[in-house]
């Protein structure tokens, strides 16, 4: 299980904080070139540091390229990349954008909408020859001016075109990202959004609440008084429209912020949920191994010296405490409607806790036959967070920890 971080973006949009930098554009297409192979290079430099971690995160053999845009980066600096992680097949040396047998049963690819535009076809079919199988594209909404006042670079044709494309080239799995509980969106606003992503039919929907990110822009703006978010029964409204209406339309609510028609969950994105071991790369990136030991690597952009030296990332790490697993496996597992077996809960938190919050209807039992991804060992029955609280899933998962 591997993630690989790809730190640019061409803008940034109002409410980030993720870990990226503002490639330079096309009229400084040489320094962009320059910057990119660094990128490259640092990263294959580090996936044969760590080949041996590799392997050993490979029983959940899947491969997720965040960002950051990763579909800022073209064609061949990805086959580069994705053929150093997967290793070329026997005899054969990879040339840029050559397709070849991926050991991955998923591979997600981040895009952003303008880039598909941009790129077209012939991108997409790219990325499908290197193995990928899964997109997700940042929308956030369909309205464009919700899309300027987040500063994205898209509008909302562009994504409806973007998907077109995407379907077009026969991309099959596809999640697309929307954001709600902004201060200028309106419940009509976000039920049409809700709408307008529905008609195309995604097979995975990602919605977050949109929240002030420590360095965003947001940020700044709060600090001056010149940003006031949204209110909490904005929040609630327009997520408890989200949860009805994709619901209906037949979407598994399998997680809080997550939506898949069923069989469509996400494979990478579930075991993180249930803190399987994976190897996090590139800049910034994280990584968990042996289910203790968490490390990352610092947010460093690579970059080649005057003397043509890598000056790239280090890599740092920290042993997690009995109780850091303690609380991580709670807050996992209880954001999940899968949620955790009702013998580990009560040796977790207590079983008073437990009893308090089953008596308030705040966790549901959920009987193995009845579990959306039912697991073996848990013949004592699973508890979970029941849909209509998921809105509170952090007070509730507060009081447990
Ligand atoms: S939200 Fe995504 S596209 Fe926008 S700046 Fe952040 S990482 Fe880049």
């Amino acid at each position: 299980m591997i993630y690989l971080h790809v730190p640019f973006c061409e803008s940034r949009c109002t409410y980030c904080g993720f870990f990226s930098s503002v490639i330079l554009g096309v009229a400084q297409r040489s320094k962009k070139n320059l910057c990119l192979k660094a990128y490259a290079d640092a990263v294959c430099r580090e996936v044969d540091e760590r080949r041996e971690e590799i392997a050993n995160t490979l029983s959940t053999n899947t491969l997720y390229i965040g960002g950051g845009t990763p579909s800022v980066l073209p064609l061949s600096i990805l086959s580069r990349i994705i053929h150093s992680i997967a290793l070329p097949p026997a005899g054969g040396s990879p040339s840029a954008g050559a397709a070849f047998d991926a050991p991955w049963s998923e591979f997600t690819i981040e895009v952003n909408p303008e880039d598909i535009v941009e790129k077209g076809e012939e991108y997409v079919r790219g990325l499908l020859g290197l193995g990928v199988n899964r997109i997700s594209m940042g929308v956030q909404s369909f309205d464009d001016g919700i899309l300027r006042w987040m500063n994205r670079r898209h509008d909302s044709a562009a994504a409806e075109e973007a998907f077109r494309i995407l379907r077009r080239c026969g991309v099959r799995n596809i999640s697309i990202d929307l954001i709600f509980g902004l201060p200028p969106l309106s419940e009509a606003l976000w039920s049409e959004t809700v709408d307008r992503a529905l008609e195309l039919g995604p097979e995975h929907i990602s919605a977050y609440q949109l929240s002030v990110e420590e360095g965003s822009t947001l940020d700044r703006l709060a600090s001056q008084g010149k940003f006031t978010e949204a209110t909490e029964e904005q929040c609630r409204e327009q997520y408890d429209m989200l949860c009805a209406r994709l619901g209906k339309a037949g979407y598994n609510h399998y997680e809080v912020s997550n939506f898949a028609v069923p069989g469509h969950e996400a494979i990478h994105n579930s075991a993180y949920w249930r803190r399987v071991p994976y190897v996090g790369l590139g800049p910034g990136a994280h990584s968990l191994s042996a289910g203790s030991v968490r490390s990352w690597n610092s947010e460093v952009i690579p970059r080649l010296s005057a003397d043509g030296a890598l000056e790239t990332y280090s890599i740092e790490k920290e042993f997690l405490t009995p109780e850091d697993i303690r609380v991580e496996r709670i807050m996992l597992s209880l954001r999940t409607a899968r949620g955790i077996s009702a013998t580990e809960l009560r040796t977790l938190a207590g079983g008073q806790a437990v009893d308090r919050l089953l008596a308030e209807g705040a966790l549901v039992r959920c009987h193995p036959e009845r579990c959306p991804e039912p697991v073996e060992g848990r013949s004592g029955g699973s508890l979970r967070i029941p849909e209509d609280h998921f809105f509170t899933s952090d007070d509730i998962i507060r009081s447990l920890i």
